[in-house]
C-alpha cells in the first residue's frame, strides 16, 4: 500500500529530477517557483455533497497534513509584505488559506479548526448577502477577525465582473470594500473575483479602489508577477489528500508554464 508519506516523497523526488534537468537553461523560472507560495481556495466546510463542499473531517486532515509538513499560513499583513518584496521575512513553508463566498459554515465549521491547528484563513465576502441565513453575519466576521482572521472583498453581488459595464464594476469593488472596512473598522485590501472573473480594465479598476492583492481562480502557485491576478490551488469535494492536490494543481501546471 502506498501511503500518503511515499506517495508525497515520490512526487518531490519527480520534482527534484525536474528541477536539476530544468536549472541551467530555466533558472529564472525555477527561481521564481522557489519564491513562489501555495495558496489554497476553499468554499464551504460541511455536509453537503456539491463539489464545492468539502467534509469537517477532510478540512482537519488537510489542516493536519499541512501542519505535519511544517507549513506556516499567512495573514493578510505577510501577504502584503510580500508583495511589497519583503518575502526574507515570512516564515518558512508558507501557505495561504482562503475562502469564497462567506457561507456561515466558514464560521460553525471551518474557524474552530484553524483555532485548533493555530491556522490563519482570509474569507472573502459577498457584502450583499452578509447576514443572510446561510452566510456569515457582522457580528461573526467581527468575532472571526478579533480572533486573526482575515477578510476581502468578494463584491457585492457575486456576479462576473467581465460582463459587467464599468460602472457596474466600480460599484460591486468600491461598495463592497467600503461595507467591510465598516464592519471591520479597518482597511480592506484584497479581493477575490468572482468566479474568477476579471479582465485588464477591471484590474486597473481594483487598482484604482484602492486593492493591492487580487485572488484569480486561475491554478498554480501564487509567483506574484501580478499582485492584483493571483493564482490559487482550489480544493473541491472529490479531491484527494492536500498534498496531491497541490502536486496536482499547483506545482506541477506551474512548473510546465
Ligand atoms: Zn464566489
Amino acid at each position: 500500500m502506498i501511503t500518503r508519506r511515499k506517495f508525497l516523497s515520490g512526487c518531490i523526488g519527480a520534482t527534484a529530477a525536474l528541477f536539476g534537468l530544468s536549472l541551467l537553461p530555466e533558472y529564472k523560472a525555477v527561481d521564481q517557483l522557489l519564491k513562489s507560495i501555495p495558496v489554497l481556495l476553499y468554499h464551504r466546510v460541511g455536509s453537503e455533497t456539491d463539489d464545492l463542499t468539502i467534509s469537517t473531517k477532510r478540512f482537519e486532515e488537510d489542516l493536519a497534513s499541512l501542519s505535519q509538513e511544517g507549513y506556516n499560513s499567512l495573514t493578510l499583513a505577510q501577504v502584503k509584505q510580500r508583495l511589497a518584496g519583503n518575502y526574507e521575512q515570512l516564515p518558512d513553508k508558507p501557505v495561504i488559506i482562503t475562502f469564497d463566498d462567506g457561507y456561515l459554515d466558514n464560521y460553525t465549521n471551518a474557524f474552530p479548526l484553524l483555532q485548533k491547528y493555530a491556522m490563519k484563513a482570509s474569507f472573502y465576502i459577498i457584502t450583499g448577502m452578509m447576514g443572510n441565513t446561510d452566510r456569515l453575519n457582522s457580528a461573526q466576521i467581527r468575532e472571526m477577525a478579533a480572533a486573526g482572521m482575515d477578510f476581502g472583498s468578494h463584491t457585492v453581488t457575486h456576479r462576473q465582473l467581465a460582463d459587467l459595464t464599468s460602472q457596474e464594476v466600480n460599484n460591486e469593488l468600491k461598495q463592497s470594500k467600503i461595507t467591510l472596512e465598516q464592519t471591520l473598522g479597518k482597511p480592506v485590501d484584497f479581493i477575490a473575483y468572482p468566479c474568477g472573473s476579471y479582465r485588464p480594465d477591471t484590474i486597473q479598476a481594483a487598482t484604482h479602489s484602492g486593492y493591492i492583492g487580487g485572488f484569480s481562480t486561475q491554478y498554480g502557485f501564487a509567483a506574484f508577477n501580478n499582485h492584483l491576478a493571483i493564482r490559487r490551488i482550489p480544493v473541491f469535494h472529490n479531491d484527494r489528500s492536500i498534498a496531491y492536490v497541490m502536486l496536482r494543481k499547483g506545482l506541477l501546471p506551474s512548473m510546465m508554464g
